[in-house]
């Protein structure tokens, strides 16, 4: 194998050269104005990247911290919120929330498919709620929230928008300015981590609130959290050469550099390109008898779980698969075993994923599944244009 291996889960993401070389560069003093500097950049270009009015976090921690800061926020004990879950990572608010004496309500699909606008406007016509958490794409099913569908009936409530955009930001639309058919409804609170769609290794905690947002956090007085709570964090925000907790310095560097690409490369293109990608690899592996979970109609862009066809072994299959330098991830819960997950977001290249839809024909065929490659290919081709 003289290829790089190729990490196609749905995060981690493959990092780029630039990124890495960026976070190689020796650690200063987080107090040093040169990284002050780079600092003081990436919040801004955060902020403008999410078009938010409010305040942007950029914290050591993973994307679940983030959640937690989310929450914790924003809910008090004994506030109820709705949890609108699409699989495993919406079903995580749930601890969380219990963790933090959260009233819960649940709304949870089956897996693959989403739920509708119409049963959260039922729960939120029929109680008090203060805010409303959304995983954008859930992770461990492939499938997209509908946010033109659930922000404007969740702030005709007037609850809280909390989007979970973990494995979206970056390439699913979550544009903090955008108005959902009012002037006031949108999203108040966008969460993320550095490993997915950004392209950076994992550790950073990225988290922008709106105004809106801010001042519920006002009016919550005292939160239970000291390194989770916003308000240790906002003097740092606004001056980056002040010190509450040690800032991950290197992955400042990589994810300052990631972002400028971002902006580089536009946000309606990089959207294009992962519907693009999206398209393409669900094509292309569809063809081998895989089937993805969730219907296109309702399909992230920045991954797909697919299903085995009978008859393969999910552990045989991603060990050949890994040989051949291809690491893709299996399925969580009552699926594992059962299918499989890509990711293909972020900084992951076109040829990437052709390598990947080549040597995932070529695993299937030395298990005896018979896959037609040149075929495969060609789809991934024409449902990318
Ligand atoms: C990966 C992921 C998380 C968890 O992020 P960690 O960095 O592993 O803590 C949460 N939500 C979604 C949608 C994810 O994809």
């Amino acid at each position: 194998m003289d290829e790089k291996e190729l990490l196609l889960v749905p995060g981690p993401t493959p990092v780029i050269g630039s990124i890495q070389e960026a976070i190689s560069q020796p650690t200063m003093n987080h107090t040093d104005p040169r990284f002050v500097k780079i600092f003081k950049n990436a919040i801004e270009r955060t902020k403008e990247f999410f078009k938010t009015d409010g305040e942007v976090f950029l914290v050591s921690g993973s994307g679940t911290l983030a959640m937690e800061m989310a929450l914790v926020n924003t809910v008090g004990r004994g506030e109820k919120i709705i949890i609108i879950s699409h699989g495993y990572f919406g079903d995580r608010f749930i601890k969380l929330g219990a963790a933090f004496g959260i009233e819960i309500d649940v709304i949870q699909a089956d897996w693959g498919k989403q739920v509708s606008a119409a049963e959260v406007e039922a729960k939120l016509a029929a109680d008090t709620y203060k805010a409303v958490t959304i995983t954008h794409a859930d992770t461990s099913t492939g499938v997209a929230a509908n946010l033109d569908e659930l922000v404007p009936v969740i702030k005709k409530y007037g609850a809280l928008v909390i989007v979970d955009g973990v494995c979206a930001t970056a390439a699913m639309e979550e544009d903090m300015s955008k108005t959902y058919g009012d002037d006031s409804y949108k999203i108040d609170i966008v969460l993320t981590g550095s490993q997915k769609a950004f392209g950076v290794p994992p550790g950073l905690a990225i988290i922008a609130f709106n105004q809106s947002a801010m001042k519920v956090r006002k009016e919550l007085g005292q939160v239970p959290a000291y390194y989770a709570d916003i308000y240790n964090w906002l003097p740092i925000m606004e001056d980056p050469s002040r010190y509450f907790a040690t800032p991950p310095v290197n992955l400042i560097y990589g994810f300052n550099h990631a972002i400028e690409l971002v902006h580089k490369e536009g946000l309606e293109a990089r959207y294009k390109r992962h519907q693009a990608y999206a398209r393409g690899i669900r094509a292309a592996i569809a063809s081998y008898g895989m089937m993805p979970l969730a219907e296109a109609d309702v399909a992230a862009t920045t991954l797909t779980c697919f299903q085995y066809p009978e008859g393969i072994n999910d552990a045989a299959f991603r060990s050949k698969l890994a040989e051949k330098g291809v690491v893709v991830a299996g399925a969580l819960a009552h699926l594992a075993g059962k299918a499989l997950r890509i990711g293909h977001m972020g900084n992951t290249a076109e040829q990437d994923l052709k390598r990947a839809v080549r040597l995932i024909g070529e695993s299937l065929n030395e298990l005896d599944y018979q896959a037609d490659i040149e075929k495969a290919i060609d789809l991934f081709v024409e449902h990318r244009e």
